[in-house]
Formats: C-alpha cells, structure tokens, sequence
C-alpha cells in the first residue's frame, strides 16, 4: 500500500501501522493508531477480519475521517459476520468515518493521485482519464482496469458490501467531481432505491451518463402475489424500466459497457440514432449488416439523393448505401475523404462510422503505415465536420495503437464489434435525448383502498375504477335467480354470469363464469349450477379450503359470497392485458400485455414505472409483440389503440394517487375494440397500512 501511493505520486504523510516492525518501506511503522502523530485522512485496513472493530475503534478514537475494510467474512457470509458489519456500521456512523467496503479491493483517485486500491501501480499517468468505475466486485474493477488503451479513470471504486457508503454516495461524488464525464457501475445489489435513484437524476440533470451493467438478472421468486402483475414483473425487468425512466445506460456484459466508456471519449457524442457506416469491402459492409439488423440495430438506407451523389464521386453502389462500401474506383484515398463528406453532409446521418480491416500492432502482412493512413483520413474529415465520427474495429479489442493514437488526438472515438460498438452510439445517442415529462396526477385517493380486505372482488374494484373514468362493463350484483333475470333484461342478452367473492380472485379457475348467456333459460341453467357448486364446496371443506382459502371457511361459513354478478357479453374485441404491481425496492410498475388469459404463458408485455411518462403508453402498447394484433387483421377492424392507451394512462394515474395503498391491480382481460376499450374484469389487492399485503 505504501508503495502504491509512492507510485501514484501521493504526496502526503504515510503512515505504516503494525506492532511487529520499526520501519515498514523505509518509514518509521507505528505499533498502534492511537500513536500516529496526526488524524489520518483514511486507514487501509489490511488485516485479518477479526482485528477489524478493536483497530476501526483506535482509528474513530484517534480521529480518522475514512477508513477502507479489504477482508471479507462479513455481511456477504451472514451469521457472525453480518454482526461484525453491524459493529462496523455503528462505529463509522457514531465517528463519521466515510468507509469503503468490507469485502472489497479498496478505491483509486488517479487524477489526485491517491490510492488505496489493492493491487500494485505500474503506470500511474495511464490510469488518468474520465471515467469514473464504481464497481461492487472488485475483480471486475481490475479487468476494466487492465485495458487502458481508450479511456482511464477519475475514480475508481470497489465498493464490496457497501455497508456505510454505496453506490449512489459514489455516485453522488462522481456527478460532483470535475474530471469525470462518464459513470460506469458494475451493480449486484442496490442497498438504497430511494437514494440511488435520485444519484441517476442528479447525473442526468448534471450531463453525465450513468452505464449501469446489472448482475442477477434471473428471476427472484417473491412472496405474496396474488394477481398476475406480479408474478410477471421481476425484479430484473422492473429495474431495467427504473434505469430506464432515470436516463440511465443499462449494458449486458463487459464489452457492451467497454465501448459505451469508448463511445463518450469523442469529442462529440450523437444526437440521434442516424448511423452511417463506411466499409473498404462489400463482404464486410453485408456482415456488418447482418450483425446490425440481428443485435436490432437500424443502419438506414441511404436516401437517394445521397447515392446518387456517392455515384458521381465515389462510384457505383451495392445495397442500399448503408454500409457504403467506399473502395469505389479503388483509389481510397481520394474515394474515402469524399464518401466521408457526403455522409457528413446527408441530412439524416447523426453519426458516421469507418470501419476498415481490422490491424493490430507489429502485425506480419500488409503496407507498414496503411493503417496510420486510414486513421489520418478519418481525422482530417472528422476535423471537417460538425457530426461525431467514429473508427470501428470488426472484432472488440483488436486495435492497432498508433491509430488509437492519431484518432485520440483528433477526438475520434474507436469502437470495436459492430454489436457492442454500433450499439454503444445507438445508446448514447437515445441518452441524448430528452425524456418526456411525467405525469402528474390530479386524482385524489380512493378511501375504498382503506378498507382491509385480502382483495377487492371484481365488482367493487370495477366501481372504483369507473369513478376515475376507466370504462367497465354494464353490470349487476344479485342474489336470487329472480334478480338476475330482471338484471339480464336490463342489461340485455347476451350477458355472463360470475360468482363475486373477495377470497376467489380467478374465478374461472374452480368454474365460477359462465360467459355467452344467450336467453333466460341458459342464464337460469347457469346460476343452478353456479349456485350448487358454491353450496357443494362450502359443505366440503376439502373443496373449499382451496378456493376460499382456510381463514374463510371459519369466518364466513354462512355468507360464503358476496353474490353473483349479471354483466353485459363483450363479443368483440381484441383481449388484452393490464396490471400494477409492487416492486419491494422500486415501489409500484404499470404493465400492458396482448392476450389476456395467456399472458404468463407468452410474457408478451410491456412495463414502466409508475407515473407514466407522455408516451410510454402508446411505446408500450407498440413494443409488444402482439402489437400487430391490434391492427387491421383478417377483415377485423383494427382496435383503438388511443383508447388503450388513455385507459392506461388514467390506471398510471389511479396508480399514483394511490401508490401507498396498492399491492396490485389486475384488469384481465381488458377488451380492445374498434370503437374504445372496456374492462371485462378487474381486481385490487390493497396493501396493508405497514406494507404487506392482506393475508
Ligand atoms: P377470472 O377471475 O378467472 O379471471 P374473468 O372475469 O376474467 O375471470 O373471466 C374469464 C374469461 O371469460 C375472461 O378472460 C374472458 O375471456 C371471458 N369473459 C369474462 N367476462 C366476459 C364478458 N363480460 N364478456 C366477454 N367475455 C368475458
Ligand atoms: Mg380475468
């Protein structure tokens, strides 16, 4: 540690604290913290975990301000060691020590030339760039760290369990600190939702992107769903939508968040997703093509008035211009500059990229200096330009370093793999723009919301829906065969019939809708039959336990239902899917799926965080792959697609006056027709006033 800090050009007093030596690296070694002549600044802990709260006391004792924990064996193993983290915990906060770790590889201030980063320096001023890595492993942090070729850091962080300071701290620092343009986070868990995400809001407000790569992204089991929506919005989906709404830069792996850090090393960064790329070859303009379309990614074709202009200066075309294959007459030297110029020039080209053959230092074959050539082309023409230029490598980290080299000079950024590299500048592009405002909602909260109960059955979650204006079916509750041929006639036939009972939330699933009543006689057939089955399985507890579940069969033994409910037969319209489910650490998510019924089968859907943003639900509804359902479609008319979307919104709405008081809300199916949308059935799980859900 002290000579990493030699290396690093620390200027400060070190001071080496261990009983058994006199001097450690030619300074004179304390036997304890209580000595040290003066409150240091940060204590690197390099000791066993055991020594860990006797030495952390000296160090609150004696004054130190930071202190960093390597070793591991606490909170990660439980048990034991999550009590020591507590210990731990409680001495920082009662002495305000800022504490890095435990379990973690320490942090680097390459720029203030400052270190308590466990690994040894070899070349401080290659460390030195903009970045700022905050990662929760700290070997990750070392493998980012081992290829400086295109951008260093300001900070780097391995943060470990967390247990005083977190991400969002680190984050919080990095949007403060001056050399950092950029934040890239390496994230198992986020300890804090709350702070965390007002750290991205404050980096989004500040200018600088937050690439966030995510680990543990399958799927957690959770506890207590009652509804769909929550057995469809993960965790990883929920946070990926959160990351999202708070102009984060969600990556899947390493290479991805590589070549996003390369990408905002250039001197302009893009402003919209018009990619143009320039090859040497037809071959590779195809594979690029290829690799572009699969990974999703548009390359649009040249607008004509561009390729006819490349025709007369460059030569003949192949494909639609994008990639522009510019070897042309085969003279590239002059063939390049001007394909680079008039894709520079095109209206609709946001970035241009050149992406030649791939070199690398010292290599066998080929002209020596073609390749510093090509990169001086670039330059000169990304000199020439007010648009972001790019070099891009066919291959991920094969680079040749004298191009980096010139293209550095120059603010050319180099990018390496056509997904991870193409995909960098489609993600700071849509970084770039802004997002639409969030709505406000001027709903007041519905005190039906307040009542305990387990869930609120169709009927009643139906009514408090349409007192915010969501459209639901014609319908009646009623209790006697009498009643419901009176409700039939006034709703008018065909109708549906349906048990209601706040303890049998999916009632099709023990038999309990008849849908398609066509005249009195069915409907009177159907409420036999209903009628007998609940009499059947309140005589049998065996039955009954299932459906109503055991604390009903006690309790509401002689009031099995609430009633039966006479409802008006929707016979067309495409069935569809929404939902409002609580996620523990980010709170409530909106959902939109195509398929009703069979949305869990398909997880076709949709989610955002609750409140929408303008447009999210038309994107919402557009992003599912089911979409194509909702147009035109085999002499159907297509559905009202505005309608959808305003019933989501108003649900977004309802959601957010009422978010403390929603567990989840079910409206499955929802029927989408070519004149509105109507809610078919509906259900509400309240959460308790300390944040469970009834049971
Ligand atoms: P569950 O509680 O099992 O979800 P639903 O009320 O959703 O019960 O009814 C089950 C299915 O019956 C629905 O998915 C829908 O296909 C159909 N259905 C229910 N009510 C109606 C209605 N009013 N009009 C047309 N179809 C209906
Ligand atoms: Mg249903």
């Amino acid at each position: 540690m002290v000579e990493a800090l030699e290396r690093i050009g620390f200027t400060g007093p070190i001071y080496p604290i261990n009983p058994k030596y006199q001097t450690v690296a030619g300074r004179n070694c304390y036997a304890t913290l209580r000595e040290l002549p003066q409150p240091p600044d940060v204590v690197s802990f390099c000791i066993r975990n055991d020594g860990v709260v006797e030495n952390l006391r000296a160090a609150a004792e004696r004054g130190a301000r930071a202190a960093v924990i390597y070793d591991s064996g606490f909170g990660e193993i439980g048990g034991s060691g999550a009590t020591l983290q507590a210990e731990i915990v409680g001495i920082c906060r009662e002495a305000g020590i800022s504490l890095c770790g435990p379990n973690c590889m320490g942090a680097l201030n390459p720029q203030a030339r400052s270190t308590t980063f466990k690994q040894e320096v070899r070349n401080p001023q290659a460390l030195v760039g903009n970045v700022a890595l905050i990662s929760q492993s700290g070997s990750v942090a070392a493998s980012l760290l081992a290829d400086l070729r295109r951008f260093g850091f300001s900070l780097v962080v391995s943060s470990g369990n967390e247990a005083v300071n977190d991400t969002a701290s680190y984050i919080d620092f990095a949007v403060d600190d001056p050399n950092t343009t950029v934040i890239a986070t390496f994230t198992e868990t986020v300890r804090d939702p709350e702070r965390y995400v007002a750290a991205l809001d404050r980096a989004a407000d500040k200018g600088k992107p937050v690439v966030v790569l995510k680990v543990g992204r399958s799927e957690r089991v959770r506890a207590a769903i009652t509804g769909h929506t929550g057995g469809l919005a993960g965790e990883s989906r929920v946070f990926s939508e959160v990351l999202k709404a708070h102009h984060a830069i969600e990556v899947e792996d390493l290479d991805e968040l590589t070549e996003v850090l390369a990408v905002c090393q250039g001197k302009r960064w893009p402003k919209g997703s018009g990619i143009n790329v320039v090859t040497t070859s037809g071959g590779q303009a195809e594979l690029i093509l290829d690799v572009a379309t699969g990974a999703g990614i548009a390359l649009h074709p040249l607008p004509a008035a561009a390729r006819e202009a490349v025709e007369r200066d460059v030569g003949r075309v192949t494909g639609d211009g994008n990639p522009l294959d510019a070897w042309g007459r085969g003279d590239f030297r002059t063939t390049l500059p001007q394909a680079l110029h008039l894709l520079s020039e095109n209206a609709s080209t946001d970035a241009v990229v050149f992406c030649s053959s791939d070199s690398f230092d010292n290599q066998a074959l080929g002209r020596p200096g073609r390749e510093e050539d090509y990169a001086r082309l670039l330059a000169e023409a990304a000199g020439k330009s007010t648009k972001p230029h790019y070099f891009m490598t066919m291959r991920p980290g094969v680079m040749h370093s004298s191009q980096l080299r010139i293209l550095a000079e120059a603010g050319v950024a180099v990018i390496g793999g056509t997904r991870q590299g193409l995909g960098a500048i489609e993600r700071l592009a849509r970084w770039s723009a802004p997002l639409p405002p969030m709505r406000t909602s001027s709903l007041a909260p519905s005190p039906e919301l307040a009542v305990a109960r387990r869930t609120i059955n169709e009927h009643d979650a139906k009514r408090i829906l349409a007192q915010c204006g969501m459209p639901v079916t014609r319908e009646r509750l009623v209790t006697s065969p009498e009643a419901a041929i009176s409700a039939a006639a006034t709703i008018g036939y065909p109708v549906v019939l349906k048990v209601v009972s706040d303890d049998i939330p999916h009632k099709s699933e023990h038999n309990l809708v008849a849908v398609g009543l066509a005249d009195e006689r069915s409907l009177l057939a159907a409420f036999d039959a209903m009628a007998r089955r609940v009499a059947d399985l309140a005589r049998d507890p065996e039955k009954w336990e299932p459906v109503f579940g055991k604390d009903h069969a006690q309790t509401n033994k002689h009031r099995p239902i609430a009633g039966y409910l006479v409802q008006e037969m929707v016979g067309d319209g495409v069935e569809v899917f929404a939902g409002v489910a609580r996620d523990c650490d980010f709170g409530l998510s909106i959902a939109f799926g195509i398929g009703g019924v069979a949305v869990e089968v398909l997880r076709d859907f949709a989610l955002r965080p609750v409140p929408l943003r303008e447009g999210d639900a038309e994107a919402m509804i557009a992003e599912t792959r089911g979409a194509a359902l909702l147009g035109a479609f085999r002499g159907r008319p297509a559905a009202d697609v505005a309608a959808l979307a305003h019933c989501l919104y108003t649900l977004s709405d309802f959601a957010a006056a009422n978010s403390d008081r929603i567990e989840e809300i079910d409206l499955n199916p929802i029927k989408a027709k070519p004149n509105g949308c109507i809610i078919v059935d509906a259900l509400i799980v309240p959460r308790k006033p300390q944040g469970r859900p009834h049971d």
